[in-house]
């Protein structure tokens, strides 16, 4: 058995552990990471980073390096009914410069470029092909893990290990940490596709138990999001492309030329949803990150924007503890605190648009599509949803009364109020 020693031990290479570890890096603090898979992702996936994953990058010094060639700032949003008629547009344009833009990057563009900044770090070790097998305890603190790396038993003492480790994280597990995990009926078929001519605007569509989205990706692509239901992707493969280029047309009869781009099921895949609530994310010794205290649906468009921020947040209270010498769960209470308010908010927020979005039952749809009309005309609700999405605010977007506003039941007399002035 091997036996290694860090500060800081992370299990996950993913959205918010490989943030944390590069995070950790730039204040030279020695960290080891370990990621389960053979190497970086490689696989069919979409992102959007949204204006605070975007101040995240910037921060690392990362942003400007996200090559151009595959990325793509996009200002407008429509969400519209299934069949066509637009019902809301949503302008990134709105929110404060330099990060009024959302940024659809091709599949794994920002996690490379964060994974290459590691690999020039002296201080950080990440050992792909290595997995988490347990924790390492004195006294019921948390003193390190053991692993297993190519076959080989390895313990790794730290003063903290952090579980970064997603939505079914066995160091949650080991820590014998409580949790909610809730998988959604519905996940979602996401495709890239090259289409004829480049897209401008993204679009997202709404109907009955129907959701597509199309965004408009680098060079003449678009990146697709297609809801299904949870265990059906072999099903629906099975049914053929055509007949889903039959569906999504049914939804968006002008982007025919664009579904007529998928050609082969390898340009797809399926991503289940889930939603972790964690009753703690502290323990002596261990702090849990991203999806494994608090995996969210991607209605709120924030999951792995969240873990970025979980890491650049603990990387900036760790180097005290360290100092210190105290990773107790009392101190480390202060990222928990610091954290949970956003977290929770976009878990209700996503919620919610779970419950109206997805909905088959006409009288939610309705309403539904009565609020983004209403949204439309008011500039103050509208900024204070896309502020939301966005990752700026961490209150929640809407009062009991600005709900009742949104559904068309009481008039709002600052709907044209300026944002900046709202506070939004
Ligand atoms: C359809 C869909 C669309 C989404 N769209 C967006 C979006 O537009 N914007 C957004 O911000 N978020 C989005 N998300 C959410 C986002 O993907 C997650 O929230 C994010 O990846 C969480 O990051 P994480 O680091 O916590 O976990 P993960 O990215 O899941 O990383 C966990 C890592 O831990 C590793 N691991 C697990 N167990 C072990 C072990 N025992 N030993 C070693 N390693 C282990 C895994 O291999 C993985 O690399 C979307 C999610 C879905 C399903």
């Amino acid at each position: 058995m091997k036996n290694e020693e860090a500060e800081v031990v992370v299990v996950g290479a993913g959205g918010g552990g490989a943030v944390l570890a590069l995070a950790l890096a730039q204040k030279g603090i020695k960290t080891i990471v370990l990621e389960q898979a053979a190497g970086p992702p490689r696989g069919v996936r979409g992102e959007i980073l949204q204006p605070n994953g975007q101040q995240v990058l910037d921060r690392l010094g990362l942003l400007h390096k996200l090559p151009a060639e595959a990325i793509r700032p996009v200002r407008l949003f429509h969400f519209c009914r299934a069949g066509g008629e637009r019902l809301c547009t949503v302008d990134y344009g709105e929110l404060p410069p330099p990060y009024n833009r959302a940024v659809v990057t091709l599949p794994n563009v920002a996690h490379h470029v964060i994974i290459d900044a590691i690999q020039r770090q002296p201080s950080v070790c990440l050992w792909y092909g290595t997995s988490f097998v347990g924790l390492l305890r004195e006294n019921e603190r948390v003193v390190g893990l053991m692993a297993k790396r190519e076959g080989e038993e390895v313990t790794v003492k730290a003063k903290i290990v952090v579980g970064a480790d997603g939505a079914f994280s066995r160091v949650r597990q080991a820590l014998g940490i409580a949790a909610d995990v809730h998988l959604y009926a519905q996940g979602y078929l996401i495709a890239i596709i090259e289409a004829p001519a480049p897209m401008e605007e993204a679009k997202y569509f709404v109907g009955k138990r129907t959701i597509l989205a199309l965004f408009p990706a680098a060079g003449r692509r678009v990146f697709l999001l297609y809801m299904i239901d949870a265990g059906s992707y072999d099903r629906v493969k099975a049914q053929g492309i055509p007949s889903l280029q039959r569906a999504w047309t049914a939804i968006s009869p002008p982007d025919e030329a664009i579904f007529q781009g998928l050609t082969d099921w390898s340009q797809t895949a399926f991503l289940p949803t889930g939603r972790v609530r964690a009753s703690t994310w502290v323990a002596d010794g261990a702090v849990l990150i991203g999806d494994a205290a608090h995996a969210m649906n991607p209605h709120a468009s924030q999951g792995r924007m969240q873990a970025m921020v979980d890491a650049v947040t603990l990387a900036d209270l760790l180097p005290e503890c360290l100092a210190a010498n105290d990773c107790s769960a009392e101190r480390l209470k202060r990222f928990e605190r610091l954290r949970r308010p956003q977290v929770t908010m976009l878990q209700r927020l996503a919620d919610e648009e779970v419950f109206f979005w997805n909905t088959g039952n006409p009288v939610i749809g309705f309403l539904r599509d009565r609020v983004f009309k209403t949204l439309d005309r008011n500039a103050r609700l509208r900024y204070r949803i896309l502020a939301t999405t966005a990752g700026l605010r961490t209150r929640p977007p809407f009062s009991v009364i600005d709900r009742f506003m949104a559904a068309g039941f009481l008039p709002d007399p600052h709907a044209h109020r300026r944002a900046v002035q709202d506070g939004g």
